[in-house]
């Protein structure tokens, strides 16, 4: 049985033990780490599975971490913070982070982000023509990538070029909070203006086109002021 290494950065020993011993109850292996430089040793010498990442430590910003793992690698990384401001997110995801999680959090929601970031890298990583990368679905809603076709139960939805990118863009991340600025770039361009009034736009028409309810979406949810999310796959 393969145990999954988790990289535990945070300089809180009571919640670095906490985290610990959660991840050692669900046969995960915590590698436990107290500042940056300790985190950087760990990450080189041990090649973690996911990064568990406390924004606040006593010798470096989270911010530097992230940065420096993203320079080589794509291991997932959850951030772990106190009341993390929507500036703060948004930043830490832009720079590479997969996911955050706010303190306190209980081991439930812990351990889920923890499966969601697995169950995203084991598939980036297998290349087989067995994993089915040619559509996506949840729930009524199915997305077919070559026919670039979206459907609600038996009924075709029509998406404009740009709204097709967008929902395509969600689904193969569902799960994972993109932020407005990235999904803008990605669909846009580099110079797209910074208010995010287009992507707004094309939102609210999606939201129309896929939603039953646009008011109370179940599909593509916000995190305010961060971003969008498209619900995993079931
Ligand atoms: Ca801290």
């Amino acid at each position: 049985m393969i145990r999954h290494k988790i990289l535990v950065v945070e300089d809180d020993v009571n919640v670095n033990n906490f985290i610990s011993s959660i991840l050692r109850a669900n046969n995960y292996e915590p590698l436990t780490a107290y500042s940056g430089q300790q985190a950087y040793g760990l990450v080189t010498s041990k090649c973690p599975d996911v990064i568990l990442l406390d924004m606040g430590l006593p010798d470096m910003d989270g911010m530097d971490i992230i940065h420096f793992v993203r320079q080589w690698s794509s291991v997932p990384i959850i951030v772990v913070s106190a009341r993390m401001k929507e500036r703060d997110k948004v930043d830490a995801l832009d720079a590479g982070a997969d996911d955050y999680i706010t303190k306190p959090f209980g081991p439930s929601e812990l351990l889920a982000r923890i499966r969601t970031v697995l169950r995203r890298s084991t598939f980036a990583s297998l290349e087989s023509p067995a994993v089915n990368t040619h559509y996506f679905s949840c729930g009524d809603f199915f997305l077919d990538y070559n026919k670039h076709q979206a459907r609600i139960g038996n009924i075709d939805i029509h998406l404009t070029q740009s709204e097709y990118r967008i929902v395509s863009l969600l689904c193969r991340n569902a799960g994972r909070v993109l932020t407005y600025d990235y999904i803008s770039r990605q669909i846009w361009g580099p110079l797209v203006t910074e208010d995010n009034q287009k992507l707004r736009v094309n939102m609210a028409n999606i939201r129309r086109k896929i939603e039953k309810n646009p008011a109370v979406p179940e599909y593509i949810s916000t995190e305010v002021g961060v971003g969008y999310i498209m619900k995993e796959s079931d």
